[in-house]
């Protein structure tokens, strides 16, 4: 039988854990904010992994590995830094348990106590830096273009399936360069590759954009970012690139000779995305059916479903079906035949659905006397019959327009979704009814953002790059004001 799902319209939030649950993405574990990721889901976040992971090394980046664990004393070094991150870290006190006296299973030995105590990475900038003190002598040691893979750990208090858990898998570039100006070019790079990622490969729509001071990452100068628009108009913070300026490099001491021979501190920047991405790829364009996934990132893109009631039926069907296969194969597609006997195909194509598959072919009897085959797709839920000779050659074209449909689809949301609004009241009245990127002047100060983030509970998601410079007045303060920034209520 088909797995139900509450629908977006009913619990757009339950929606999507049912979704996330029933399409086998992930789970609750038995430990608190943290999230089993399942296969189906793994392989999701595989093929956005290899998908960066290319781009990064395009760019020159290589990959490296660092610590889980990081002393204590090594974050409180940056100021901002610690202050940002002190009240998520996970602590690490002792390193050994025993039998407890009183007879009830462990406890912590408190011999054992660790004379630095740990804490479990919640970002490794600190300790990334005070190794590369040890690498940094001379500007032909500069850049380092170095990218973890890796997972991180703050204590989140509100966790929900990979838009925000206590435990999570992301990538973090750390970069060090010998100039500003070069630092602040890899910055702009990355939110780059983050940017046409999100729109190329996960069909997202994405702003870019600079965050407010009181937004910016903890230790950075500047904070880039992408903003995407969930289906129920809420923002999500999909990515950021940070400029940190010499802050850890001071922090940690990591001076070079320059070309002149004079010494300065190291340049840095610092990058990631999550498993969040995963989360955005489901909400923003899954439907009350299940997942839609984008052909670019979907495990299975086509699967093939034989109907039929005997073997020999099953044969026949698999005499046509398997050229295909293989056909499909060979211009890179991923293709299941379902061929499995266990389930009939009314159950199969209720599966498919819900896991996104972008096409579904289905075969049976008649298709088979026609030379026929029943193709569907799953972004707009149609079906059509179309003839098994060339249909490798539809498909690929298919998976294409899908992809770039998909991508419209949610580029015409967010257009219907962005609103233009002049004056407070006025945004007041329409975060009443109406969710979305609300488009205001602000007066640039954290006064002003906190007063419009306690009224509203709407926050500046950024100040975008490719913003028109436009003359007019704080909506609030009526303060002049050189132009819009994007307002909207977020995950
Ligand atoms: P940050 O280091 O805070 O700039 O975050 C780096 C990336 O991790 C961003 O793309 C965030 O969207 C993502 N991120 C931050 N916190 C979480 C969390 N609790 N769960 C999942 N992703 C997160």
């Amino acid at each position: 039988m088909a797995k139900v799902l509450t629908s977006r319209s009913e619990n757009y939030s339950q929606w999507y854990n049912d979704l996330v649950i029933k399409a086998d993405l992930a789970e609750n574990s038995a430990v608190r904010g943290c999230m089993v990721i399942k296969p189906y889901g793994y392989a999701i976040w595989e093929k956005i992994q290899a998908v960066l992971d290319g781009k990064f090394k395009e760019t020159g980046h290589q990959n490296a590995y660092f610590p889980l664990l990081i002393p204590k004393s090594f974050l409180s070094k940056e100021a901002d830094h610690v202050e940002g991150f002190a009240k998520e870290c996970a602590v690490v006190t002792h390193y050994r348990l025993m039998n407890d006296p009183n007879g009830k299973g462990v406890v912590v030995d408190p011999e054992a106590r660790l004379e630095e105590e740990l804490i479990i990475r919640p970002t490794s900038e600190t300790i990334i830096w005070n190794t590369y003190k040890n690498w940094i002598q001379s500007y032909r040691d500069l850049p380092i273009l170095v990218n973890q893979w890796a997972n991180v750990m703050r204590w989140e208090m509100r966790t929900r399936l990979f838009l925000r858990t206590a435990e999570f898998l992301w990538q973090e570039g750390h970069t060090a360069h010998a100039t500003e100006k070069e630092a602040l070019a890899e910055t702009e790079q990355m939110i780059n590759v983050y940017g046409d990622f999100a729109e190329g490969w996960m069909a997202v729509p994405v702003l870019k954009g600079r965050k407010t001071e009181s937004e910016r990452f903890a230790g950075a100068l500047d904070t880039y970012c992408i903003e995407a628009l969930m289906q129920d108009g809420k923002a999500l913070q999909a990515g950021t690139s940070h400029f940190l300026g010499q802050n850890f490099a001071k922090a940690f001491d990591v001076k070079f000779a320059n070309k002149e021979g004079k010494e300065d501190y190291v340049w840095a920047t610092s990058w990631g995305v999550s498993t969040r991405l995963m989360g955005a790829l489901v909400m923003a364009h899954s439907d009350d059916h299940g997942l839609v996934l984008p052909p670019k990132l979907a495990p299975i893109q086509v699967v093939i479903v034989p109907i039929y009631r005997k073997e020999e039926e099953l044969a026949k069907l698999t005499e046509v079906i398997a050229p295909i296969v293989a056909k499909l194969k060979a211009k890179g597609i991923s293709v299941k035949f379902d061929d499995s006997d266990n389930r009939k195909p009314g159950w199969k194509f209720a599966e498919y659905e819900l896991k996104g598959v972008p096409v579904r072919l289905a075969m049976g009897a008649r298709d088979l006397e026609n030379g026929t085959v029943e193709l569907a797709r799953r972004d707009i839920l149609t079906k059509e019959t179309v003839a098994v000779d060339g249909v490798e050659d539809l498909i690929e074209n298919l998976l294409e327009e899908i992809q770039n449909s998909i991508f419209q689809k949610a580029l015409d949301f967010r257009t219907e979704k962005t609103t233009k609004v002049d004056s407070y009241d006025e945004f007041k009245e329409l975060l009443e009814t109406k969710t979305g990127f609300f488009l205001a002047h602000w007066d640039g100060t954290v006064e002003t953002e906190e007063k419009i983030k306690n009224e509203t509970k709407a926050t500046i998601r950024c100040i975008p790059f490719d913003n028109e410079l436009e003359e007019g007045v704080c909506m609030v303060t009526g303060k002049p004001s050189k132009q819009r920034v994007v307002f909207a209520k977020s995950y």
